[in-house]
C-alpha cells in the first residue's frame, strides 16, 4: 500500500527503472549506485555490434552514428545538465582524484599569473582524503611555495582570506552529510580574490547543485554514486566557460589537444572545457554512464530535494522512536535538513559490527571509521517503506544485541 501511495503520488521515484535484487533495502548508493535497468543492454550492443563488429570505425561511426571520440562530452553535458553547468563546460573522464589534480593545478596556474603572491590551497577536514592527497602532493610537485591548510569546517569562511589562491572543498561531508554553502563561500572567496574547486561527489544527483549561479570556477565529481554509472565509472571535471579558454592543466595529453590526430610534437590546448581531456577515455564505462544518466530525464532537482529531505527526517524519528534510550547511539548529521545532502550518519561504539549485522539481514549502508554507521536516501528508488522498514530492523538488531557476533567484526579491505 505504502508503495503504491508513494510512487503514484511522487514523480521522483522511478524504482522501476533500476535493478534492485529483491528483499534489499539499498541505501548505499552514496557509495555505489545500484544498476539502471537500461545498462545491460546498451553495454551488450556495445561490446557486441560496436567493439565487435565496427571495430576502429567505432571511434567515428559508434554511438549511433555520433561516435565515441566525443562521449567525455556528451556524458558531460547531460551531467552539467544536473549541476547548473553550461553546455560544453564539464567533461566526463579519469577519476575524481585525478580531476582534483588537473583542476586545482589550473587554478592555480590562473592565480599564478594575476596573484603569484598567493600560496594558501585553504581545504577542510570534512574533505574526502584524497583530495587533500591529491592536493598535498600536486603542491609538492609544483615547489612554488604553496601550502594546504585544513581547517574545521565550520571554520573556513573565517579563514578566507588575501593568502588564499584556491578555496578547495567537498560540498557534502562525506562522513556526516554536512553540506557547505556554496554560494555564501564562492561569493566571499571571490571578495578575497580566491577562486574555489567544489568537489561535487555527495552532490551531484543528490540534491540541487548551481555551478552557474554560484559563480562557482572549477568543480569535480563522482560517476559511480548517485550518478549510478557502474563500479568505477568515469568521474568529471567542470571548468566556469570564462575560465576554460585560458586553464592549463598539469596533467594533459593528446586527447586534450587542439588537434589530437595531427600529432604534432607540441602540446597546444583544445578551446574550452575539452582541454580537461587526457587520454583515450575508457569507452565501455563511458557507455554505462551515458545510458545510467537516462533515468534523469524529466527529473525536477527541486521535487527530488524534497523527496530526499522527507526521506532522511522519516528515519532521524523512526531510528530516533524505536532506538532513542540505546547508550551510545548519537545522530552526526546536521538534524536541519538545509544543512545536510542526502544521507544520514549515526554514530555508535560498535558502528561497524551493527553495520554487518543490517547487511546480514538486507538492509545495505556502509561504515566510516571510527563509528559512523552511514545510510544514503537516493530519492529515485528508496520508498518510504524501506526507511521505516530499516529503522526497525536496526532498532531490533540493537536492543536485541545482535550485532555482537564474532563474524560481525571482521573487517573486510572495503567498509
Ligand atoms: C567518493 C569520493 C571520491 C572518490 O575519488 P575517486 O578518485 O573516484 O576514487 C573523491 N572525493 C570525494 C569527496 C568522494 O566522496
Amino acid at each position: 500500500m505504502e508503495t503504491r501511495v508513494d510512487s503514484s503520488s511522487d514523480p521522483v521515484l522511478r524504482r522501476e527503472m533500476f535493478d534492485l535484487p529483491d528483499g534489499v533495502i539499498y541505501l548505499d548508493g552514496n557509495s555505489l549506485g545500484p544498476l539502471p535497468r537500461a545498462v545491460p543492454g546498451r553495454l551488450a550492443r556495445a561490446v557486441e555490434e560496436e567493439w565487435g563488429r565496427l571495430l576502429i570505425r567505432g571511434w567515428n561511426e559508434g554511438c549511433d552514428g555520433l561516435g565515441w571520440l566525443d562521449l567525455p562530452a556528451r556524458v558531460g553535458d547531460r551531467i552539467g545538465a544536473l549541476i547548473g553547468a553550461a553546455p560544453g563546460s564539464v567533461m566526463a573522464g579519469d577519476s575524481t582524484t585525478v580531476n582534483v589534480v588537473k583542476t586545482l593545478s589550473a587554478a592555480l596556474a590562473l592565480q599564478a599569473e594575476v596573484a603569484p603572491a598567493r600560496r594558501v590551497v585553504l581545504s577542510d577536514q570534512g574533505n574526502f582524503p584524497t583530495d587533500l592527497y591529491a592536493a598535498q602532493e600536486l603542491l609538492a610537485a609544483l615547489s612554488r611555495g604553496h601550502v594546504l591548510k585544513v581547517v574545521a569546517p565550520e571554520e573556513v569562511e573565517a579563514a578566507i582570506d588575501e593568502t588564499v589562491a584556491v578555496l578547495m572543498l567537498t560540498e557534502v561531508d562525506y562522513r556526516t552529510g554536512r553540506l557547505h554553502d556554496m554560494e555564501a563561500l564562492t561569493a566571499k572567496a571571490h571578495r578575497a580574490g580566491a577562486l574555489t574547486l567544489w568537489d561535487l561527489a555527495h552532490s551531484a544527483g543528490a540534491l540541487p547543485v548551481d555551478l552557474t549561479g554560484a559563480g562557482a570556477d572549477f568543480a569535480v565529481g563522482c560517476g559511480y554514486k548517485y550518478l549510478n554509472g557502474g563500479p568505477g565509472a568515469p568521474a568529471f571535471a567542470y571548468a566556469a566557460p570564462r575560465h576554460a579558454d585560458r586553464i592549463a592543466s598539469a596533467v594533459a595529453g593528446w586527447m586534450g589537444h587542439a588537434a589530437p590526430f595531427a600529432f604534432e610534437p607540441g602540446y597546444r590546448a583544445a578551446p574550452g572545457a575539452d582541454r580537461l581531456r587526457v587520454g583515450t577515455p575508457p569507452v565501455l564505462s563511458m557507455i554505462a554512464l551515458e545510458a545510467a544518466l537516462e533515468v534523469w530525464e524529466g527529473v525536477d532537482m527541486s521535487e527530488l530535494r524534497a523527496r530526499s529531505l522527507a526521506l532522511c527526517d522519516l528515519f532521524v524519528a523512526e531510528v530516533e522512536r524505536l532506538s532513542g534510550g540505546e547508550p551510545g547511539l548519537e545522530l552526526a548529521s546536521p538534524r536541519d535538513g538545509a544543512r545536510r545532502g542526502s544521507q544520514i550518519s549515526f554514530r555508535h561504539p560498535e558502528g561497524y559490527a551493527v553495520m554487518q549485522a543490517l547487511i546480514a539481514e538486507g538492509v545495505v549502508g556502509d561504515f566510516r571509521a571510527p563509528d559512523l554507521m552511514r545510510f544514503g536516501f537516493a530519492p529515485l528508488y528508496v520508498r518510504k517503506a524501506d526507511v521505516r522498514e530499516a529503522a526497525e530492523r536496526l532498532s531490533a538488531i540493537l536492543s536485541e544485541r545482535r550485532w555482537d557476533r564474532p563474524e560481525f567484526r571482521v573487517r573486510a579491505k572495503v567498509t
